[in-house]
């Protein structure tokens, strides 16, 4: 099974991420986590050219393709292996991602996004994408925490594009619940794993 994790800043991912990868190896199971940007050497490569603060950043469309790199070199390194061999992958990120961060935030159309993601990656899709939901103060309160206050970790960007980011996000779980979990990602940590869990047992475990 291929889970993705995903959401917009500061809605605890790579915690709920672990918590996950805790609850399913304790089932047994054999998990394999990772992130992207990045999860192969290339890919992280690629990571570091997109988070640099120098220079003058990228183009939306140059963004779109070197995100789109790097998941291609991950998706064939490492997520399609993994899944071969019988592996729960989970990753913080995926292609909804580029769809509501490049696509939603940047202005490229989804059919664009899309088309990148066939060609560098066969079009792989999550099997579920959890989609971590809160309401924009308290992700704004969170990333007060993080990282010295460091809103966003590409530079430029304002409210209005991490606006647009959480409605894209929202609009694809509408129109694909089968493959999204939406999830209230307010309260404690193992609240909302508790809340990620009840989503994942209602379709697999
Ligand atoms: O999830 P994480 O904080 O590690 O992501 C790193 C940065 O890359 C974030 O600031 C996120 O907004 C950005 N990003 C993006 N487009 C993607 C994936 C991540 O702008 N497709």
């Amino acid at each position: 099974r291929f889970i993705a994790l995903e959401g917009g800043e500061g809605v605890g991912k790579s915690t709920q991420g672990r918590l996950l990868a805790d609850a399913l190896r304790a089932r047994g199971l054999d998990v394999v986590t990772t992130r992207e940007p990045g999860g192969t050497t290339g890919a992280e490569a690629i990571r570091s050219m997109l988070l640099s603060t120098e220079g003058d950043g990228w183009s939306p469309r140059a963004e779109a393709l070197l995100f789109a790199a790097a998941r291609a070199d991950h998706v064939d390194k490492l997520i399609r292996p993994a899944m071969a061999g019988g592996a729960w992958v989970i990753c913080d990120r995926f292609v909804d991602s580029s769809r509501a961060y490049q696509g939603g935030g940047g202005g490229l159309s989804d059919a664009d996004v899309l088309d990148l993601h066939r060609i560098g990656s066969e079009g792989l899709l999550p099997d579920l994408t959890v989609l971590l939901a809160v309401r924009p103060e308290v992700s704004a309160e969170r990333l007060a925490l993080r990282d010295g206050g460091q809103a966003d970790r590409i530079g430029g960007r304002g409210s209005d594009y991490h606006a647009r980011v959480a409605a894209a996000f929202r609009a694809f779980a509408q129109a694909e619940p089968k493959r999204f979990a939406l999830i209230d990602a307010e309260g404690s940590p193992d609240e909302v794993h508790g809340r990620v869990m009840a989503a994942l047992a209602e379709r697999y475990l």
